[in-house]
């Protein structure tokens, strides 16, 4: 069997050799020729259908090679049989969510998660009633009509950890979705574990550069039928140029991912020996929810944490304008270090309520580490933090 490594760098890519290529092509085509009508209806068919392709790609609604083969790349690295590519994370969840309401009007859901993602749920846009839970309360929760189980594990921005295999048996024959964005395949594969879908959004970790937004489920060839037939029909499409973007990040994915979880160990221990932190939120320091999976669902800490300041959210506002190196900015999973402030930014659309039992403080920082040299990004936080420290005194 190949390896993951391996996988990554030549998923997708297995019949470039052959086309006599060496960098995957890029198809920018909107329509295709049909100079055979019956083929073409019959190719028509297939796609509305949810076909993963077609002898005519016909539109790039339908179908698009470039797209196509970024997603055979993310299904081996997900293990999974197919992956159905969006434009965005939240268009992907969007299909999912659509799709689930031909099954049934309710849904469970496990916080925190994503803010936006929270926001999408309770806003009950996508015509779900949106019940949000206790992981360990799904199996009494469940109802007929209950059409999807939705955890984040890690979750953003707190880092606890869900049990994914407990969550698959507690919902039955519900299908879980696990958004698995903080983890990427490198470590956890939610597929393995019985989840049904597995959602990234692959503007993180798995395009890496900052430079693409996307977002893809990986599934089941049964599920990702219906997937495609809501894509086509709704346009969320991923343009082929982000694919290509997408593409092109994958065969670093297992060196990015493991060079920012080394960074991220060492500066977590530093970070909750500060004197202004009080209290850092990293599971491979045992302080989040289920922290214990470590080592087992999950094969490393990963490259996220969140850490609370003394000084609350004036401390976190002095840091984020003092920062140099790192980047002040929402998103994560770049090959730079970027922070940022959940309750001000990524989580300001979720209940206040619900953010505050989440454990959204004022003084709440999200830090997503990168590839740079570790001690170089510890001198720029260690100088923020100084800094905030003296002016807070002053
Ligand atoms: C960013 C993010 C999303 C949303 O993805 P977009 O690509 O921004 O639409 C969903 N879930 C998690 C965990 C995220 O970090």
């Amino acid at each position: 069997m190949t390896r993951f490594e391996t996988l990554a760098v030549h998923a997708g890519r297995e019949d470039l050799t052959r086309l006599g290529l060496h960098a995957p092509p890029i198809d920018l085509s909107t329509t295709y020729p049909v100079t055979d009508l019956d083929a073409g209806t019959a190719s028509f068919d297939a796609l509305v259908g949810g076909a993963a392709s077609a002898a005519n790609p016909i539109y790039a609604r339908l179908h698009n090679p470039t797209v196509a083969r970024v997603e055979n790349a993310l299904a081996s690295l997900e293990g999974t049989e197919a992956c159905v590519a969006y434009g965005s994370g939240m268009a992907a969840l969007t299909a999912v969510l659509l799709d689930a309401r031909s099954r049934g009007g309710h849904v469970l859901v496990v916080r925190p998660l994503y803010g936006t993602s929270d926001h999408l749920l309770a806003s009950g846009l996508c015509g779900l009633e949106t019940e949000f839970v206790d992981a360990g309360d799904i199996a009494a929760r469940r109802r007929a009509d209950t059409a999807l189980v939705i955890i984040e594990t890690p979750a953003n921005p707190t880092l606890d950890l869900v049990d994914i295999r407990a969550v698959v048996e507690a919902a039955g024959d519900v299908p879980v979705l696990v958004d698995s964005t903080f983890a990427t395949p490198v470590l956890q594969q939610p597929a393995s574990l019985g989840a049904t879908y597995v959602m990234h959004s692959a503007t993180k970790f798995l395009g890496g550069h900052g430079d693409v937004i996307a977002g893809v489920i990986c599934c089941a060839e049964q599920h990702a039928q219906p997937l495609r037939t809501v894509r086509a029909a709704t346009g969320a499409l991923l343009h082929p140029l982000g694919a290509y973007l997408l593409h092109r990040g994958l065969p670093t994915l297992a060196l990015r991912v493991e060079r920012a979880q080394a960074n991220a160990v060492a500066l977590a221990d530093r970070l909750a020996a500060h004197p202004a932190v009080a209290r850092v939120f990293f599971p491979g320091l045992g302080t989040v929810r289920n922290a214990h999976l470590v080592g087992t669902q999950m094969r490393g800490p990963g490259a996220l944490m969140a850490f609370d300041l003394h000084g609350g959210y004036d401390a976190a506002a002095a840091v984020m304008s003092r920062v140099r190196l790192m980047t002040p900015a929402v998103s994560l999973g770049s090959v730079d270090t970027l922070i940022q402030h959940p309750a001000g930014l990524t989580h300001r659309v979720v209940d206040p309520q619900a953010r505050l039992a989440s454990g959204i403080g004022p003084g709440l920082l999200r830090l997503s580490v990168g590839i740079e040299q570790v001690d170089d990004l510890w001198n720029d936080l260690a100088q923020a933090l100084e800094g905030a420290r003296l002016s807070a005194v002053a």
